[in-house]
């Protein structure tokens, strides 16, 4: 039975469903900002801040306030780390999180690993992964540079992110609420996966989600342990330091590795379509 709803969402909210769903933009009618033609639903935005659901299965796209979202338990969440790092793996993490675990998840303090000094996630780390059903998935830079020939890194991070929730599947039930920290748009994120033999649906993206979500934020926080261990395993390999990030400094340490190591060597420990590949080529 057809249905209206009219709703005042928060732009950020506008933003969220529009993004969401952009693949079905239709011609924007007169005092509108968009409007979406869905399968069992048209979605009007409007100027004054109004948003009009019509049609016969609207339940489906009406937007869970965020702030309800954020507070049901079980959930799961993941995150992804190393992407805007040259040297060192990319890194996926997919975390449960239950109602009995966060007397313990407040006490450390649990929120994006970004805003955590690397010394505090070596502590914290450890417990996580010992207190959380998760799943880890480490793609190394060797992997990682012949997957890149013929992905880009969204479609990388959305096979990550699917595998680790297929992973996870197995050793725990997933929960109704699973979060990404959004880094593609919806459709996009299962595009990319239409090749997989098994795929994880029915995923809420946010971005942000490292801040919002506490299972997002202890996936982040146990993927950034994880990364910050394989980094230390590869200075003590190679007994030099691996500067994080993509920076100059990164530049000299990767000068320095290709002098003593070799080319072919780099690219076991960096990610070789970075800019960083072709600016030190030059001074090398
Ligand atoms: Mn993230």
């Amino acid at each position: 039975m057809a249905e209206t709803k009219t709703l005042k969402l928060t732009g950020a909210q506008e933003e969220q469903l529009f993004q969401k769903y952009r693949d079905y933009a239709a011609k924007t009618p007169q005092y509108a900002k968009w409007q979406l033609k869905l399968p069992g639903c048209v979605i009007t935005c409007y100027q004054s801040g109004k948003t009009v659901f019509q049609g016969n299965n609207i339940s489906q796209y009406t937007p869970v306030s965020e702030e309800k979202n954020k507070d049901i338990f079980p959930q799961a969440g993941s995150d992804e780390v190393g992407t805007g790092d040259y040297f060192g793996p990319v890194i996926v993490c997919a975390s449960i999180v239950r109602e009995e675990d966060l007397p313990c998840l407040k006490e450390l303090g649990i929120k994006d690993s970004k805003a955590i000094p690397d010394e505090r996630i070596m502590k914290i780390g450890k417990t996580l992964m010992e207190k959380l059903d998760h799943s880890l998935l480490i793609l190394d830079n060797a992997k990682y540079n012949r997957i890149h020939d013929s992905a880009n890194m969204n479609a990388i991070k959305a096979r990550l992110h699917n595998k680790a929730y297929c992973n996870l599947s197995k050793k725990a039930s997933l929960p109704s609420l699973k979060i990404i920290d959004q880094f593609c748009a919806e459709s996009s994120y299962y595009r990319y996966l239409q090749y997989e033999e098994e795929v994880i649906r029915g995923i809420h993206f946010e971005t942000k989600a490292e801040n919002k979500y506490i299972s997002v934020g202890a996936s982040s926080i146990i993927a950034r342990y994880a990364f910050l261990t394989c980094m230390q395993n590869l200075e003590d390999r190679y007994g030099l330091p691996l500067i994080k990030g993509a920076s100059s400094e990164t530049d000299a340490c990767a000068i320095e590795f290709v002098r003593k190591f070799g080319w072919e060597e780099l690219s076991k420990v960096a990610k070789m379509h970075f800019a960083n590949t072709k600016k030190i080529r030059e001074l090398v």
